[in-house]
């Protein structure tokens, strides 16, 4: 249950790994079905690497894509809930905890429509005792069909996903590891029996639920720390004359470090990371443990400080106002290789420099359009006569050198590796004087720059001497 970022590749590599198993993938959003079952491969709803060619292989064999929610239930031995967990935005807990509704109404149609014996596999990440709630609900459906002389019953499994976007079919074949939570030996034993078409046994690891959820969090709430962490020191390279390329690459080298998630940025973004670390947030606060809640919520703070200066510096650098100036923004995902924008860093630059009155042209080979308008929703896509704020535009392109044509500054918010082999000699040759390059991920080569008639900056280094 849920096509998503999660659902759809998930279940597109169980199919592959698995023939032997029929897969249904249902969703209450008729457009991402149908999208899912595009003739043309690139309309898919999600954007990884590799994900459709296996899409090409398996569905329609033993992957099907449907809005028959309740006779795929009915069908099912496992489910897999992989719905949305949002922060919820308003009532107790607004702002850290999750929106358990779209998890709850699953279970309860679970409980409705299942039939004979049901193992459901909590697929989302989720607070801590979410399966106690789960199970609750589907107790009580068996109860009620007990009056109605049907026999069903379930058993309930947490098996968190740990696929990170841009990378996700990668890591869904080869895994570090594979958590499985729970205490019915019989479905924890079904659900490893499918990791084991491909996956070694000493990476599947059992544990009991609450272990199982709280893993989860746990391990989102560290990788974002990492992020927060080096970008900290980002900043402090840009005062002292360190370079954060080379802070990192040190840091790095020591093995009980390793080098990744140690790239500078501006700030983590994804669906996941701010969402699962204020859960950890209210669940210790919900425990009173506030020393513990603070410790993580810094996490966060410090996130949103990296995008806050960021946005200084570029004032700064632009004599201190962007109003009326061509801004162009090369990539809009929060990461490469995805078309997600959710929690991106560049929604939120791009809407305070279309504030201080910007005109804003944005590139990115894989986001939809139609993503940004929703992102931008308070101003006005160029040359649309019901432009809300004729100062503040912006306009999306897929072709980046027109993004950059006649523009003052270039800011660069996405690691794309085709930034870095763009010739930039023709580039910046497109730009207007004086011309002012922000390189927020520190990928281009410095030395290219080097000669070239623009002012470089780029995160944990600061401007170029030479300028
Ligand atoms: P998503 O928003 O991309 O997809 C969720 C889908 O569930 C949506 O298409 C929605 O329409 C559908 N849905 C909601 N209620 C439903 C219902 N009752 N029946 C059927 N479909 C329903 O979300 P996602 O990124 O796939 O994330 C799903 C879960 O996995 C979240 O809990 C998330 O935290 C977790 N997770 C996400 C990632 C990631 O990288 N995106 C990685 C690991 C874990």
């Amino acid at each position: 249950m849920g096509a998503g970022h999660v659902g759809g590749p998930t279940m597109a590599v169980i199919a592959l790994k698995c023939k032997s198993i029929k897969i249904n993938v249902v969703d209450i959003d008729p457009s991402k079905i149908n999208a899912w079952n595009s003739e043309n491969l690139d309309d898919l709803p999600v954007f990884e690497p590799d994900l459709k060619n296996i899409i090409a292989k398996v569905r329609n064999r033993n992957l099907f894509f449907s809005q028959n929610i309740d006779s795929a239930i009915r069908e099912a031995d496992m489910i897999f809930i992989s719905v949305n967990t949002p922060i919820k935005t308003k009532g107790e807990g607004a702002g850290f905890a999750s929106d358990l509704k779209w998890v709850e109404s699953s279970a309860r149609k679970i409980g409705i429509e299942a039939k004979g014996h049901t193992i459901v596999v909590e697929k989302s990440t989720l607070p801590v005792r979410t399966a106690k709630t789960i199970k609750t609900i589907l107790e009580n459906s068996v109860k009620e069909s007990k009056i109605n002389n049907i026999t069903k019953s379930f058993s309930v499994l947490s098996n968190p996903e740990f696929l990170s976007e841009g990378n996700a079919i990668n890591d869904l074949l080869n895994p570090d590891r594979v958590l499985i939570g729970g205490d019915n030996d019989m479905a924890i034993n079904c659900l490893e029996q499918i990791y084991l078409e491909w996956v070694s046994k000493h990476k599947i690891i059992k544990t009991n639920l609450w272990s199982s959820e709280l893993s989860k969090l746990s391990a989102n709430a560290l990788l974002a720390q990492r992020v927060s962490s080096i970008n900290s020191i980002s900043e402090i390279c840009e005062a002292t004359g360190a370079d954060i390329k080379e802070v990192s690459l040190a840091i790095g080298s020591d093995k009980r470090i390793g080098h990744k998630f140690l790239d500078a940025g501006p700030g983590f973004g994804g669906s996941c990371f701010k969402k699962d670390i204020l859960n950890l947030v209210y669940l210790c606060r919900y425990y009173g443990m506030d020393s513990v809640a603070n410790y993580w919520e810094q996490v966060i703070k410090m996130n949103e400080w990296q995008q806050k200066r960021i946005l200084k510096i570029i004032l700064d650098k632009l004599f201190g106002t962007v109003a009326g100036k061509n801004i162009a923004i090369l990539g809009f995902a929060f990461k490469a290789n995805t078309n997600d924008t959710r929690e991106s860093p560049a929604i939120n630059l791009t809407n305070k420099l279309l504030e201080e009155g910007a005109i804003v042209s944005i590139h990115d080979p894989k986001v939809e359009k139609k993503k940004i308008v929703e992102d931008l929703k308070n101003y006005s896509e160029k040359n649309l006569d019901n432009s809300k704020n004729r100062d503040s535009t912006w306009s999306f392109t897929r072709d980046v050198f027109e993004a950059i044509e006649n523009c003052d500054a270039i800011i660069i918010l996405t690691e794309w590796p085709e930034y870095a082999n763009l010739n930039w000699h023709d580039c910046v040759a497109l730009m207007r004087s004086p011309k002012t390059i922000f390189d927020t991920r520190s990928i281009l080569n410095e030395k290219q720059l080097k000669d070239l008639d623009v002012n470089y900056w780029r995160i944990g280094y600061g401007l170029s001497e030479k300028i």
